[in-house]
């Protein structure tokens, strides 16, 4: 492809995007394809000779399409968003014309700066003190990795790093049971064993329960453990609980365990001071994720990890091989040394061009309109007798259908899950699952970027159909 086509084709693609946010609601929001059928119209073989732009473009409307799940619809109310927004995808699109590597300071001085501040400006807007230096992770899994490693080097002088774990005691991970399985995936594969990993009560929010962890702790030592950690959720995934950080700090500073906090997704409602409260014990945290590519609009990838002793983090990642010395080495920041992989894209890019273009008022705004929906749905499906509403936490509202008399746990459950299935089968909508308890209910978002009032009402008529016909 020559330049002329290169330009041809650009602009044909940006109109198409555009054609595709103006239509996107005409979509079915989840594939509606079945197992194999996008895999069985692909060809055999690489092709040998080289394919007109035309062709790809035509078999990506045709082949590719049918099998896409529309994260963007306002339709979306499944799991948790993965927003996008114009700004963020037009920055997205400069980072890949650049095509820069951004492993050290010294292959692109920009990058390691932007990410500097703009990691600075995300701190200061979810309110974090001072003490936290931020740096940008693919995802929270990953962040999360990082900080159980980080956690475990302080805790054995970085003798893990070089001994393994040799003459250590078993180390203990503590999390709520309703924390996201990233957790047990990093206790995995930072060593210590899911055996290690401690899962603890929750109570009637489903957030930890305090004196539970606390015993927990405590028998661990009695027992010859070594308690390492514990991971605090502010949001979880199944209801969006939050966790008695202060409470929890106070338990870890006790024993001396490091304290990671998973806000993946509802850090993003911390620009709101009014929900400051969720991260009330911060000054005594150790390290905090948030995905800015969930809920921030800005594409994915591109979670937020702020840890308070940054030596502590590079110290465990860190290495110099003679082909990365440089003249800067150990006056710049080399961000390869923050986290597990080396090399790392310029996603600092799109951060500034969405907080820029958006403005932290708007943002704000955004936020608080999305919160309300939820509210306002809420409002809706509680006032509707065929519904009950068991919880509703920032913008996630889980309900269900109200049992009958008599109706039993199974019966009740499946009559919910067959309700699910033929909402996301009809591709007017998309919504998820979880369980309270032994219920099984429906998880409902209200979070896309371009969602508006009409788009939830528009949802909500859907559900009310299907249950009324
Ligand atoms: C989504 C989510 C994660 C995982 O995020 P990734 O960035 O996909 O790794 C972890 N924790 C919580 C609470 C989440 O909602």
């Amino acid at each position: 492809m020559n330049i002329e086509e290169f330009k041809k084709y650009g602009h044909e693609i940006v109109e198409w995007i555009a054609s595709y946010y103006e239509n996107i609601r005409d979509y079915p929001v989840r594939s509606q394809v079945s197992p194999g059928e996008i895999f069985n119209k692909l060809d055999g073989a690489a092709p040998e000779e080289g394919e007109q732009m035309s062709r790809i473009l035509k078999d990506f409307e045709d082949i590719i399409m049918p099998g896409i799940t529309h994260w963007q619809s306002p339709a979306f109310h499944a799991y948790f968003p993965s927003n996008t927004s114009f700004p963020s995808l037009l920055g997205e699109m400069l980072t890949s014309a650049l095509g820069a590597q951004c492993m050290i300071w010294d292959t692109s001085p920009a990058a390691a700066e932007l990410e500097e501040k703009v990691m600075i400006w995300l701190r200061d807007m979810i309110g974090l003190p001072e003490s936290f230096s931020g740096v940008t992770q693919d995802t929270a899994s990953t962040a999360t990795l990082c900080a159980l490693i980080t956690a475990r080097e302080k805790k054995s002088n970085f003798g893990v790093n070089s001994n393994g774990f040799f003459d250590q005691k078993p180390m203990r991970i503590y999390c709520s049971a309703e924390t996201h399985s990233s957790v047990e995936k990093a206790v995995k594969i930072m060593g210590a064993g899911n055996n290690n990993l401690v899962k603890v009560g929750v109570d009637d929010n489903q957030a930890v329960d305090i004196r539970l962890l606390r015993q927990a702790i405590r028998k661990d030592i009695e027992a010859g453990f070594q308690p390492l950690a514990v991971v605090a959720a502010i949001g979880t995934t199944g209801t969006v609980a939050i966790d008695p950080l202060k409470e929890i700090a106070a338990v870890c500073r006790e024993f001396d365990l490091w304290l990671h906090v998973d806000a993946a997704y509802a850090g993003t409602a911390l620009i709101l001071e009014e929900y400051r409260w969720m991260i009330e014990g911060i000054e005594d945290v150790d390290s905090f994720v948030f995905n800015p590519h969930k809920w921030m609009f800005v594409n994915f990838d591109c979670s937020a990890y702020f840890v308070k002793d940054e030596k502590a983090l590079s110290n465990t990642f860190s290495i110099l091989p003679e082909y990365l010395k440089t003249n800067t080495t150990g006056k710049v920041k080399d961000y390869r040394d923050w986290s597990i992989q080396l090399g790392r894209s310029f996603r600092a890019l799109k951060l500034w061009f969405v907080i820029r273009s958006y403005g932290v008022n708007q943002m704000k705004k955004i936020i608080r309109e999305h919160i309300n929906m939820a509210k306002s749905l809420a409002e809706m499906i509680r006032e509707h007798s065929g519904f009950e509403v068991l919880t509703v936490s920032l913008n996630l509202i889980c309900f269900r259908l109200r049992p009958y008399q008599a109706e039993s746990l199974e019966e009740i459950n499946q009559r919910n899950k067959n309700l699910m299935d033929k909402l996301n089968a009809s591709g007017k909508i998309y919504l998820t699952h979880t369980k309270i308890g032994d219920k099984l209910v429906l998880r409902m978002v209200t979070g896309q970027t371009y969602l508006t009032e009409a788009d939830v009402r528009r949802s909500w008529e859907v559900i009310k159909e299907a249950v009324e016909r």
